[in-house]
């Protein structure tokens, strides 16, 4: 079974219809014939332009019911629908490939509950993912299934492509935290799945089908979130490598050597720390001549217990091999460890637009194979790729970046061979092509390499019986 072809098939929008959506959420929530307003919302966080492409309208809703009659309206006119979070994403999830109504969650924005007796909270999708921490934070509390974008994503965004980030090692991805879902179907009923149990068998797990559909089979208009108790104390390290293969390495030890597992073990090498250090005018003094390093970052309740640990996990790195290690254990000095790792993305965003962000995930036993796959790749095509990641995940962001001599004609040949090619190696080594965000359209012209053709027309099935009209968020993961 291959792609769903579309073309001709959907219509455009009217006047009129323009008119009904306005009827809807309100003419003040409807942006039309307006391209300067219609441009934010015509690409997501991917660098290449290439992948934008603007909606023809931006719908506003505030509620379930709103969303529900845009849906309807969709259906009868044949218009595509594309629900959008905050637009963080790096897969095109968001972006509105095939025209139509571009539907914004961002007025969807209210905690409603957090209910401290059920360790739970109710919100809408249009809640930012970090406000929403800030808040169960002043209870003790927290959600744990955050990614790194935290500061920018929202909730609904997070769930609909199943974010993980650096503390996946310890704490699971968003999807583990998903008690419920109000979801909006893509034919305009209104399903209310799961709740604030955290036992349910009844029926098909819906609710988990939901999660990380990117966008594809439902739109989420209110979540019911579990919530962890916030530990009281946190300790980082920093340790210096001579490569990747050794910090990597070093992983399995430090965890069967304290028979403990870190909030997040991230990784960055040589390239990436440089790019990273530049952009933020820090000096790479503190990581020496390391060509690879590792965070590792423990949280628990005692602070005493947890640097212990933390001192017994440096000092099986250094009997491993490593070249230094350093506990940070004040907000200033855990700021400073942190600073490269969490400015690396924009980083290497700001370099040039002719890069791609990739998400590859392995077994993690499997991460120096990859970096050797990666260093072959970056020879054979004369390209940079500069990686850093979750290496306590085995998902690693490796950048692939064009050389400033070699032109773009060039580099448009050379990456759809080098992502075959490297995408080809991953799946020999156990892994897939995203491990977090997602396929959206950046990616659907590979994921037949990682999916057999069974489970793909299996999916296509599901997207059919939800979708029979093919109206919500076309053109992503094989549309
Ligand atoms: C600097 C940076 C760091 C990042 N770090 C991480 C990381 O550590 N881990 C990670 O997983 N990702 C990361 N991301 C990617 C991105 O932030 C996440 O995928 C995030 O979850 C997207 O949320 P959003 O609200 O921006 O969604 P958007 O980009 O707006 O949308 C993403 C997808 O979700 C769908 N969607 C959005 N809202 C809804 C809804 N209410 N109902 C149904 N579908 C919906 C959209 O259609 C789209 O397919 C990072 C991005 C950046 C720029």
């Amino acid at each position: 079974m291959g792609a769903w072809d579309l073309t001709g098939y959907y219509s455009s929008l009217t006047e009129q219809s323009v008119k009904k959506l306005q009827q809807i959420v309100g003419i003040d929530n409807v942006i039309y014939d307006d391209p300067d307003r219609l441009e934010p919302y015509s690409h997501d966080e991917i660098a290449d332009p290439e992948y934008a492409h603007f909606p023809e309208v931006v719908v506003k809703p505030e509620n379930s019911a709103e969303t529900a009659a845009i849906m309807k309206l969709a259906n009868a006119e044949m218009v595509p629908v594309t629900p959008r979070g905050a637009g963080s994403g790096l897969s095109g999830g968001a972006v509105p490939v095939r025209g139509g109504i571009l539907l914004s969650t961002e007025r969807m924005n209210r905690i409603i509950e957090i209910d401290e007796d059920n360790l739970v909270a109710v919100l809408e999708p249009g809640v930012v993912t970090n406000d929403f921490n800030k808040e169960v934070e002043k209870k003790g509390l927290f959600f744990a299934g955050y990614p790194m974008s935290r500061e920018m994503c929202y909730i609904g965004g997070n769930v609909a492509e199943n974010a993980g980030g650096g503390r996946a090692i310890k704490y699971g991805v968003t999807g583990r935290y998903v008690l419920g879902l109000e979801v909006v179907l893509p034919t305009g009923e209104i399903i209310n799945l799961g709740g604030k149990r955290v036992k349910d068998v009844t029926g098909y797990n819906l609710l988990q089908l939901m999660v990380g559909s990117e966008g594809t089979l439902g739109i989420f208009t209110r979540i019911i979130i579990k919530l962890l108790p916030l530990p009281k104390a946190r300790v980082d390290m920093l340790v210096l490598f001579e490569d990747v293969a050794a910090a990597v390495s070093s992983v399995p030890l430090m965890i069967a050597g304290t028979r403990s597992i870190p909030g997040s073990i991230e990784l960055m090498d040589r390239l990436s720390l440089e790019i990273s250090c530049n952009y933020i005018g820090e000096s790479t003094k503190q990581f020496q001549n390391a060509g690879a390093i590792l965070i590792v970052e423990l949280d628990g309740n005692s602070a005493e217990y947890i640097r212990e640990e933390c001192l017994l996990m440096g000092e099986l790195c250094l009997e491993h091999g490593a070249m230094d290690a350093f506990i940070a254990d004040s907000p200033s000095e855990q700021a400073r460890i942190w600073n490269a790792r969490e400015h690396v993305a924009e980083a290497i965003k700001a370099l040039t637009p002719a890069q791609s962000l990739e998400d590859v995930v392995v077994p993690i036993s499997n991460i120096p194979r990859l970096v050797e796959v990666l260093r072959a790749l970056s020879q054979k095509y004369d390209l940079h790729i500069p990686c850093y990641g979750h290496a306590g995940d085995g998902n690693l962001h490796a950048t692939i970046v064009k050389k400033e001599e070699d032109s773009l004609e060039n580099w448009h040949k050379k990456l759809p061979v080098v992502l075959r090619e490297l995408y080809l190696a991953v799946k020999s080594l156990g892994g897939t092509i995203s491990g977090e965000h997602g396929i959206g359209h950046k990616r659907k012209q590979f994921v037949q390499l990682v999916l057999d053709e069974a489970s793909l027309s299996t999916m296509k099935k599901i997207k059919k019986a939800l979708d029979p009209n093919l109206i919500l968020n076309p053109g992503k993961l094989w549309g």
